[in-house]
């Protein structure tokens, strides 16, 4: 559907420029003026004088000219269609003169005579064109619709037509053969003409100016012909005053070629031919003209008239049934079309959470056992940030299909939400669920090309299956909670199991004592030297918080930070450690002048950063301490600054304010290195699992000797943490690292001993 779209939107942008018709935007009107005036002195002029003659003939010409001048000044795509307008009026020309000729040489003009012939000519002239005109700026034959509106519109006129015209001149027995076959021609060219018109008028998807000067041209022509057929046949004027319908109808195509819009705009709408008011009105009074043309009473005695009349109906009548059957099936598809819209998601195309959610509850019904997968993209966010909305869903759409691609297709695959999807397997076995995550993880596994970007995505999948008392609702809750814990934990998968809904019950209790502990002061903050190498020399402190509860005593932060984090009580909890941290480096220097830490490290997290104000707040807690920026390192996680753009842009701010900003647990997120660059970064911190493996045999070290040939490379200091041996140390030391943090040189305290160096000569430090 979309792409379609863009198809179309490229093929006008190429036409828009090939065409050239916004220029010469005056000469239509121009035409326009001085065609009419010339028509209008046509009858100032003595009648039946040459003066006449030539201006009639003139006008027919120029127009011809300035059809063939327009095309090249235009250059429309498709220039055929008025050449033939441009040859029809040409061939009329020649005619004109035919007859003129007689009309000068002999008494009376012979008929019908070789201009009879050139006329009849250019009328499947005028059709050809007009057939172009109908395909290029209509349907293109594809509005059955609007093709049987027409005929029916021409067969109920044609009709007319027929009685009023055609058959009395076939009927007149006293004129010869030919005379006579020519003579019901012209109307029959006029039928045909009108069929077209009506052809136009009901399929055509944009009246521009152009097409509306057409129509006119030939409405203008078919009033000049049936009324030269009328005036022939019921009276004995010669109807002069109709040569103004020619001419002016020569002087229309002239200007509608002329016109700018004569070169079309590419992409046409394709409307459906709709059943307005209007066109019912005009349907039904078309189909009714055959009985109404009975109660004329000198048409009823007509034998051959009736016959024509009863044909005419039967076939409107047909044709009427056609468009109602057609019409109905128009309703019924647009119908079908909103229903299926209710239920799919307009992005993807895929399933959404409503049909999901019916499908789902349709299995449950039915008794059978459904499996549900609930797949969260990590990362999605940051892609949309980062690489803008139209990257970000072109990603969704591809994942879409990927999933679509791989699962088993009786399977049900629907996005729930921004950057969730969830797959349905109406009735599943052990097995199949199991090849189902398997094909989940497959499917996201490869990296996705999107807009000129390779992007690697994790998925984490939660899986659900119904047990006995299961509603849909609960099904779906608990592949939610499912995928949730997967995430947390960082597996790619987890089952439901009651366990998790007892978790996340803790979660909820832990929640609720944090505002407690915060309330009665159960924090408390402990100081880890970071030291320089080899010496040992304390270089800085990192701050980090402990919480002492009054019933379960130590409660690592590992684990109440991540709920701090989902509650938010991490903001209120942050500002605290902050503010704390930087009054007690502040009365280090105080206290203790040079033997201070030269700095002090603060972990913030990723929900802090995403705060605008946290800039604001670090500089604050500075101001309030006296601490100067310099002495304060903001440590963050590649994961927390990977996430998103108001984390780099209070990255950018605290570097702004001269405090440095440290990468924590570098190598374990999403390490891109790309980061380095676009972040304002001053310190890598090392991530403990590549320094616990540096002294074991093999190629354990490589991580660790790259990592602090990038720090060096870009200008950055490398911290190594946790180290808990000499021999790491040492193996650091050697591999050119310059400062370091871990057990081996001391333990996180509430008041480290600055006075001393740490390290090989001390021996392991103990808290
Ligand atoms: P982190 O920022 O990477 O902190 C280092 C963690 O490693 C600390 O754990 C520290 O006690 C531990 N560690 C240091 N040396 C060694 C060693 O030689 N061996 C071993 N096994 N561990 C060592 P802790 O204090 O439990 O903190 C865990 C994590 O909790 C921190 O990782 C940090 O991400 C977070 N955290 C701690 N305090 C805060 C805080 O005040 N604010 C925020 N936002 N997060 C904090
Ligand atoms: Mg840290
Ligand atoms: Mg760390």
């Amino acid at each position: 559907m979309t792409f379609g779209m863009v198809t179309a939107d490229i093929s006008s942008i190429a036409l828009r420029r090939r065409c050239r018709g916004v220029r010469h935007s005056r000469l239509w009107w121009l035409w326009l003026t001085v065609g009419t005036l010339a028509t209008g002195s046509y009858y100032l002029l003595p009648e039946g004088g040459m003066g006449r003659n030539v201006v009639y003939q003139a006008i027919g010409l120029a127009s011809a000219l300035f059809i063939v001048l327009a095309v090249r000044l235009h250059r429309p795509p498709h220039p055929a269609m008025w050449y033939w307008f441009a040859a029809a009026e040409a061939i009329w020309f020649v005619a004109d003169i035919i007859f003129e000729y007689y009309q000068y040489t002999e008494v009376e003009a012979p008929y019908p005579s070789e201009a009879d012939a050139l006329y009849l000519l250019g009328y499947p002239m005028i059709f050809v064109a007009l057939q172009r005109v109908a395909h290029r700026n209509g349907n293109g034959g594809r509005d059955v619709a609007g093709l049987v509106d027409a005929t029916i519109l021409a067969t109920g006129l044609g009709l007319v037509f027929w009685v009023v015209m055609m058959e009395p001149l076939a009927a007149d027995s006293t004129a010869p053969m030919l005379e006579r076959l020519v003579s019901v021609a012209y109307p029959a060219a006029d039928v045909l003409l009108l069929a077209l018109l009506a052809r136009l008028a009901f399929g055509v998807a944009s009246w521009t100016p152009t097409m509306r000067l057409l129509a006119v041209g030939v409405v203008l022509l078919l009033i000049g012909d049936t009324g030269y057929s009328l005036l022939d046949l019921y009276t004995d004027s010669d109807g002069t005053y109709l040569d103004a319908m020619f001419l002016l109808s020569y002087v229309t195509w002239g200007a509608a070629a002329l016109h700018p819009s004569m070169c079309p705009p590419a992409a046409v709408a394709r409307a459906e031919s709709r059943m307005t008011a209007g066109r019912i009105l005009l349907l039904g009074t078309s189909s009714l003209l055959g009985p109404v043309l009975l109660l004329v009473p000198r048409i009823g005695g007509n034998i051959r008239d009736r016959s024509a009349i009863g044909i005419g109906a039967i076939v409107l009548f047909l044709l009427v049934l056609l468009r109602m059957s057609g019409f109905v099936g128009q309703v019924q598809r647009q119908a079908r079309q909103l229903a299926d819209m209710a239920m799919r998601d307009d992005l993807t195309g895929l399933a959404n959470r409503r049909r999901f959610e019916r499908d789902l509850g349709r299995a449950l019904r039915r008794g059978d056992r459904p499996v549900v997968a609930l797949v969260g993209l990590t990362g999605f966010k940051s892609v949309n940030d980062q690489l803008g909305h139209a990257v970000g869903d072109q990603l969704l759409v591809s994942v879409g299909r990927r999933l679509s691609a791989g699962v088993d297709p009786r399977a049900l695959v629907a996005r729930m939400g921004s950057d969730e999807f969830a797959i349905l397997i109406g009735d599943a076995t052990p097995e199949s669920a199991a090849t189902l995550v398997e094909t989940i993880t497959a499917a996201l596994h490869d990296a996705f090309h999107v807009g000129g970007h390779e992007l690697l995505i994790n998925g984490s999948i939660g899986m659900a299956e119904a047990t006995d008392a299961t509603t849909a609702m609960e099904l779906f809750r608990r592949a939610d909670i499912a995928m949730y814990a997967a995430k947390t934990s960082g597996e790619s998968c987890r089952w439901y199991t009651a366990e998790l809904d007892q978790l996340a019950g803790e979660e909820a209790r832990l929640g609720a004592e944090l505002r407690t502990a915060l309330d009665a002061g159960q924090f408390r903050l402990v100081y880890q030297p970071i030291v320089e190498l080899p010496h040992g020399h304390i270089k800085a402190v990192e701050t980090l918080v402990r919480w002492d509860h009054p019933e379960r005593g130590f409660i690592s932060p590992a684990e109440f930070i991540p709920v701090a984090e989902r509650n938010g009580l991490i903001m209120e909890l942050g500002a605290w450690i902050l503010r704390e941290a930087c009054q007690q480096a502040s009365r280090w220097r105080a206290e203790l002048g040079d033997l201070a830490p030269e700095r002090i490290s603060v972990n913030a997290s990723a929900r802090q950063l995403a705060h605008r104000g946290f800039a604001a707040l670090v500089a604050s807690a500075l101001k309030d301490s006296g601490l100067s920026a310099t002495s304060l390192t903001i440590e963050v996680t590649e994961t927390a600054v990977f996430e998103g753009g108001q984390a780099v842009d209070t990255l950018h701010r605290l570097h702004d304010l001269g405090v440095r900003i440290a990468l924590d647990d570098f190598g374990t997120g999403h390490s891109s290195l790309g980061l380095l660059q676009t972040v304002p970064v001053d310190v890598l911190k090392v991530d403990k699992s590549f320094v616990d493996t540096i002294t074991m045999a093999g190629r354990h070290a490589v991580i660790a000797t790259a990592l602090i040939q990038v720090a060096d490379g870009l200008g950055l200091t490398a911290v190594a943490e946790g180290v808990e041996t000499a021999e790491q140390a040492a193996e650091l030391e050697r591999l050119g690292y310059r400062l370091a943090q871990g057990f081996y040189f001391g333990r996180p305290e509430a008041q480290p001993d600055f006075t001393r160096d740490r390290g090989a000569a001390v021996g392991p430090a103990t808290a």
